[in-house]
Order: structure tokens, then C-alpha cells, then sequence
């Protein structure tokens, strides 16, 4: 019998076991009476719950062993005087960067890195822990790190510890582009942390995930058990190195009151909690000289959240806790991507400015862009600030468009103010660049970019720029 009759047979025979299976239960035709009084049905083991071990009413979102201690405070009073449970997700391990400690360095650094954090968290009795594996990805640009980190594949892993912890709120990076530290790894952990908030509900996503095993005593399943979980509250913190474009857009925490349950004001506490990522120069080993000496007056900064959305109601500067009640809330869908219908010719940022215009829309956190109405940006002295353009051409016309760049005088425009020929329905994506003088002084500058075709302006940006003293950030 050749293979494909072979398949057939199979097949048929399956069908008709189906069939048959199927008439007994449509027909009723079973020896005994049908349905069997209720008293004759032996009673199912209740449901298992969710395992209550990983139960968390904050999950935090984060890139690097150390970047908990932006909002540290906040989770010791949630911690301590509220008795809020928290759980924390890492990116990476922060196998970048030098070590305060010691020589090790690159995996060595980021083995010694893990341990510091979950030695830092646990003394808050925070114990469950999680890498997601990205690699440490210095610089500034969110896609370098989404590509570095493999976007999908944290991204699932993410939505899986949102699953098993069913956080009432997540705490994250603020996905945007500001001036300042400005890590492409912090904005990552921002962006993965959003997607994840909006996909953990909705069973279609990683659907592997919630699938119940057919015999959860058989060793070799695969799918997880997981339940769908929507969170109900999202909040962003920044790393920015201005704050007053935070200022009533979240609730704001006094480190300098006191803890109710421990006695000593919260700024201490941060300064405990950071004391373990020795390390770190600029978290761990200046917490410690600070409890050493007394000195912790740089932990008394106010902690500000963002409130990226809730779908509970809530006011924008009320407590994260403010209208959370236990046990699960509907599945709410984001937006999603649309099209937005521009038509003509005209020019945007690109890069990672204009991956945030879509993504803030697309997963319903569009207040961010409000923060920041002019985009901007970070240089040290004597550096070239690079910046894409995107030149958009929705005619059905191949067109010309002229641009030009005024930069700060004594500043020198190296690429970009040309003539581009634009295909129809295309984009160029024009490369710019200005060369900063190696003397130019720290504070903010602007740079403008003109787009002209045909005699009239189709489009102007401006960008403000922080020169930041003693070179950028990592
Ligand atoms: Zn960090």
C-alpha cells in the first residue's frame, strides 16, 4: 500500500472513531440511564489557583542591576508600610560598564551584578527575581537595544511573568527620548514593559502560555497553565537630567517623611537598599560613603512616577493605589497601529522619535507626548550630533525637496543640507549631522531643520539640545 493510501486508512479510521464517539454523546445511547443523577457523579478536584507564591500588587520593569533605586523609596513605604508584595524583572544583567569593586568585568561583571541585585532586594524581602537575558547595549537609541535584547523573544518572556505574578500595577522606565542618561536599555525595559501590559490579557498572544496541559502529571508537556492577567495601572519613571516635565504628571513621594513601620525616614532606606550594588561608582559605593559618613543629602530628592494609563478609575496624581481593588479586571485592548492619512509632501524625526509617535498611540499611553511638546536630546562637547530624518513624499510624483540646517553659531552642519530627489509614495531617510566645538559650554542650544519643495515650506523641526558637561552619559 503506497504512504498516501496508507494516510487515507488512518484517516478514515479516525473519522470514524470521532463519528462514533460523537453519536454517543449526541444520542445518548449509553447502557446506562443518561445523565446519571447527580449523586452517582464522582466530584472534580477543585481548580488549582494561581500559585499565590508569585502573587505581586507591583511588578517593576527595569534594564540594570541598580536602576530599582530610582524608585526605591516609593517601594519602601509601599513595602514596609502598605504591605504591598514586589516583584522585579531586569533586562540584563549589566555585564557593561566598569566595576567600582574590582577587576571583573563583561559576563563576570554581570554573574557579580545579579547577586548584588537580588542581595539589595531581598534585604527588602523582595525574592522574586527575574533576567529577562538582554545584553547590556550601551548608548541612547531604544532600537539598538530592542534588536540586541531580541525584541519578541523578552518581549514573551515578559508577558509570561506577568502572567505568573498578575500584578495589580507595573512600574517602568519612561519609553521616550529625553535629555539626559537617557539609556536605550532603560527605554527598552519602558517599551517591552508597555507591550506586555497591553498583551498578557489576551489569550491569541503567546498563546502557548495559558494553555492548560491536557495531564499536568505528565512530565512532558509544554504548554504552561498560565491564566491571562490585565493589569490595571501603569506608571513611568526617567532618568532624564531635568525633571520639571514630570511635575503633575504622576504622584510624587517625600523621601524625607518618615516610615511609619520603620522609624527612620525613607531617604535612609534608599540609601541601604543602593548600598549593596558596590559595583556601581555612582549607586552602590556613594550610598555607602554616604551611611558612612552621614552625608545623604542627594537621597532626599522627591521620587515622581508618570501615570502612563489606569483602567481603573483614578486621578493622574492620586497613589499608585489610588481606585486598585483585588481580583481581575477585564481584558482591555489597546489601539494598535493605525495608518495615519497625511497625503502630500512633508518630514519628520525618525529613528526612535518617530517610533514613540506611533507606539505611545498604538498602546494608548499618548499623554507622553505631551511631556516633552519639542523633542530633545543630549551631546557632550567636542561630539557630532547625529540625527535621522525622515523626508515623506505621499504624491504619486517623483519630487525635490531642499533641506537646510541652522545650527548654534560656531557650530558645523557635516551632513544633511542637500537636494533629495523623493520617489513617489516613498521616504528618504535623510542622515544629518552637526559637529559640536570641543568648547562649548553645558546648557541648551537648539538646532532647526528647514524642508522646502517647489518654493514653499513643507516642513520645520526644532530640536532642543542639552550640552552636557564632561561628555555623555552611558
Ligand atoms: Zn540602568
Amino acid at each position: 500500500m503506497s504512504k498516501r493510501n496508507d494516510r487515507r486508512m488512518i484517516t478514515l479510521r479516525v473519522t470514524a472513531l470521532l463519528g462514533l464517539s460523537l453519536a454517543v454523546l449526541v444520542s445518548g445511547s449509553r447502557p446506562a440511564a443518561w445523565p446519571l443523577p447527580a449523586g452517582q457523579l464522582p466530584e472534580a478536584p477543585p481548580s488549582s489557583e494561581p500559585d499565590d507564591r508569585y502573587k505581586a500588587d507591583i511588578l517593576v520593569v527595569v534594564a540594570h542591576p541598580d536602576d530599582e533605586t530610582e524608585i526605591t523609596g516609593y517601594l519602601a513605604k509601599a513595602i514596609y508600610d502598605e504591605h504591598k508584595r514586589v516583584a522585579v524583572i531586569y533586562g540584563t544583567r549589566g555585564d557593561a560598564g566598569g566595576n567600582a569593586a574590582g577587576y571583573e568585568q563583561a559576563a563576570a561583571l554581570g554573574a557579580e551584578r545579579e547577586i548584588e541585585a537580588r542581595r539589595a532586594l531581598a534585604s527588602f524581602g523582595i525574592l522574586n527575581v527575574w533576567f529577562l537575558d538582554g545584553p547590556d547595549t550601551p548608548g541612547q537609541d531604544v532600537l539598538r537595544s530592542l534588536e540586541t535584547w531580541n525584541h519578541g523573544s523578552a518581549l514573551g518572556k515578559a508577558v509570561r511573568l506577568v502572567r505568573l505574578t498578575r500584578p495589580e500595577v507595573i512600574l517602568t522606565w519612561l519609553p521616550d527620548y529625553v535629555a539626559g542618561e537617557n539609556h536605550g536599555d532603560h527605554q527598552a525595559a519602558g517599551v517591552i514593559a508597555t507591550e506586555a501590559f497591553a498583551l498578557a490579557g489576551d489569550p491569541t498572544r503567546f498563546p502557548e502560555q495559558v494553555a492548560a496541559p491536557r495531564n499536568h502529571e505528565n512530565i512532558g508537556n509544554l504548554t504552561e497553565g498560565l491564566r491571562v492577567w490585565q493589569p490595571k495601572k501603569l506608571y513611568y519613571f526617567s532618568d532624564a537630567s531635568h525633571t520639571d516635565f514630570l511635575v503633575g504628571k504622576g504622584p510624587e513621594y517625600s523621601m524625607t517623611d518618615v516610615s511609619p513601620s520603620r522609624h527612620v525616614p525613607y531617604f535612609r532606606l534608599v540609601a541601604e537598599e543602593m548600598s549593596y550594588h558596590l559595583t556601581q561608582a555612582d549607586t552602590g559605593q556613594e550610598a555607602k560613603k554616604a551611611l558612612a559618613t552621614g552625608k545623604l543629602d542627594a537621597f532626599k530628592q522627591p521620587e515622581r512616577l508618570v501615570l502612563g494609563k489606569s483602567l481603573v478609575p483614578a486621578s493622574v496624581t492620586g497613589d499608585v493605589f489610588e481606585g486598585v481593588s483585588p481580583g481581575p479586571i477585564p481584558f482591555t485592548p489597546v489601539p494598535g497601529y493605525q495608518p495615519e492619512p497625511h497625503g502630500g509632501l512633508w518630514v519628520e524625526l525618525g529613528g526612535p522619535w518617530a517610533f514613540y509617535r506611533r507606539f505611545w498611540k498604538a498602546q494608548g499611553v499618548e499623554r507622553l507626548a505631551d511631556l516633552l511638546p519639542v523633542p530633545e536630546v543630549s551631546v557632550g562637547a567636542g561630539e557630532i550630533l547625529h540625527v535621522p530624518l525622515l523626508i515623506r513624499n505621499d504624491t504619486p510624483e517623483q519630487a525635490e525637496v531642499r533641506l537646510t540646517i541652522s545650527p548654534p553659531s560656531g557650530w558645523e552642519v557635516r551632513s544633511g543640507t542637500a537636494r533629495y530627489g523623493v520617489r513617489p509614495q516613498d521616504t528618504y531617510p535623510a542622515e544629518t549631522s552637526v559637529a559640536v566645538p570641543a568648547g562649548a559650554k553645558p546648557g541648551w542650544q537648539q538646532v532647526s531643520y528647514l524642508a522646502e519643495a517647489g518654493g514653499r515650506t513643507i516642513g520645520s523641526i526644532t530640536l532642543r539640545v542639552n550640552v552636557a558637561g564632561g561628555g555623555l552619559p552611558q
